[in-house]
């Protein structure tokens, strides 16, 4: 494709995204295709001769779009909101358009400054303090793995340069709560430290980690004679956002010396609103945070930011020194390979100048806000209403929801009330108008509302609350 064909096809394939966004909301939210309905319209063998670019055109209509549920449709609930906002598509074309590759400062100097100057601005709108310093990594599973190793090769005094723990005398451990993410779990188990040592803290009735069971849980492995490496605490957790308390937590890490890890990478986005930064407190206290610009704050997938407060710790686990990625500017630059695990690096903190710029900092507090508000005025219709329940407080844009008809209640029917539950959700995302994910919380099914997708009104909130009343009163 020389310059000239790409400027056309390039326009077309732009007019297709713009049409596509504006038309995303008469498409059913949820893709109705079966398990292996996409591969059966495609070749089984690539093409030998080229093809004629438009052909591909029609397949994007054709077989691709009805193959994925829209997260940008006004009436998505499910997961958690992954907006993509079109200024930051441009900037990530223009990421892929550049073909810059961070190998180092100097094969991209602007790739790697513009990303120390992104996660400046991002930690000023987060209200951190300059003691923090980021890095754009793909995403928080990838972040979250980094710090679980950060965590281990300081409690070890770099055990990774000689048996690694391998070597150790006593098992390494990690605290966690049962709403923890599971990339937490997974981070540990691919850092080496076993099922075993991943140890859950209980958690409160709004499903905080609870800091006194945490200290006990602390004390009674140090006698056990295990070695306490690390606490990942969350605020907002998958199932319910909710907030584990970083104030009484922090703390409790300090005086055993753990690393704190937290995994904000959902709810971070609402670092952003002061209203909501009661949710932070304590989170100085801690090593190292994950946070999400790809979801709630608009930044197209993918996009996490990965603060440390001692970046020379990060880079002695993660630094690699070849040869040929030398260069005479090291001592005065970064070279952001050291700051996580691939060598080469998109720019991807165009995506987040592209966006910031567009929307500006009240921009995106302004559609926090309506988000926020519409949960709350969700959770207000489903509380008003005979058979149904909030469960869970409603700190940001999710609201967790049960409808439990006269002949299920009591603690007897609680396989009959899953099977109600997963039926009416399965029949509003069969039905194409809402999308919907159910979770379980304490044992049992309920569906979580997540609100925030970029063109969510209070009319799609509104009606769609109306659809899944429809539903669970007539299944
Ligand atoms: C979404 C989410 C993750 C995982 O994010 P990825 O970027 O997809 O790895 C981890 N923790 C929490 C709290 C999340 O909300």
């Amino acid at each position: 494709m020389t310059p000239e064909e790409f400027r056309q096809h390039g326009h077309r394939l732009i007019d297709w995204v713009a049409d596509f966004r504006t038309e995303v909301h008469t498409r059913p939210v949820m893709s109705q295709v079966k398990p292996g309905d996409i591969k059966a319209q495609l070749p089984s063998a690539p093409p030998q001769q080229p093809e004629s670019f438009d052909r591909i055109f029609d397949d994007l209509d054709r077989i691709i779009v009805p193959g994925l549920s829209h997260f940008v449709h006004p009436r998505f609930y499910g997961y958690f909101p992954s907006n993509s906002l079109l200024s930051s598509v441009l900037g990530d074309y223009l990421s892929t358009g550049l073909g810059a590759l961070g190998l180092s400062w100097q094969s991209a100097p602007a790739l790697t400054e513009l990303e120390e100057v992104m996660t400046d601005w991002m930690r000023q709108m987060t209200g951190l303090s300059a003691a923090w310093q980021g890095v754009i990594q793909d995403t928080a599973s990838s972040a979250t793995m980094v710090a679980i190793m950060c965590a281990r090769e300081r409690a070890t005094q770099f055990g990774l340069a000689h048996g690694g723990l391998q070597a150790q005398p006593q098992p390494l451990i990690v605290y966690v709560s049962e709403h923890s993410h599971s990339s937490v779990d997974k981070a540990a188990l691919l850092a080496g430290f076993g099922r075993d040592n991943i140890h859950v803290v209980p958690t409160d009735g709004e499903f905080a980690m609870n800091p006194a069971a945490l200290a006990q849980a602390i004390e009674s492995d140090l006698k056990a004679g295990r070695k306490p490496c690390a606490i990942v605490a969350t605020v907002g957790t998958t199932s319910t956002t909710a907030v584990d308390p970083l104030i009484h937590i922090a703390p409790i890490a300090r005086q055993h010396n753990l690393w704190l890890h937290i995994d904000t990478a959902m709810a971070g986005s609402a670092m952003i609103l002061p209203e909501c930064r009661w949710m932070f407190d304590g989170i100085e206290g801690a090593d190292s945070i994950v946070l999400n610009p790809h979801k709630w704050l608009g930044a197209a997938f993918d996009c996490t930011l990965f603060y440390v407060r001692d970046p020379q710790h990060l880079i002695r686990v993660m630094g690699t020194n070849p040869s040929y990625l030398q260069s005479n500017a090291d001592g005065q630059v970064k070279n952001y390979r050291d700051w996580g695990v691939p060598l080469g690096r998109r720019f991807r903190a165009l995506k987040l100048w592209t966006l910031i710029r567009e929307q500006g900092v009240t921009g995106l507090q302004t559609r926090l806000r309506r988000d926020i508000a519409n949960a709350q005025w969700l959770a207000e219709q489903v509380r008003a209403c005979p058979n149904w329940q909030v469960l869970a407080p409603v700190h940001l844009q999710t609201v967790c929801i049960r409808h439990t008809p006269p002949h299920l209640q009591g603690i007897s029917h609680g396989d009959a009330l899953n099977a109600h539950t997963l039926a009416w959700v399965d029949r509003v995302n069969q039905s194409g108008g809402a999308y919907l994910t159910p979770s379980t919380l304490s044992g049992q099914w309920m569906c979580r509302v997540s609100i925030g997708s970029y063109a969510t009104e209070r009319e799609d909130v509104a009606a769609s609350w109306q659809l899944i009343r429809e539903a669970a009163e007539s299944v």
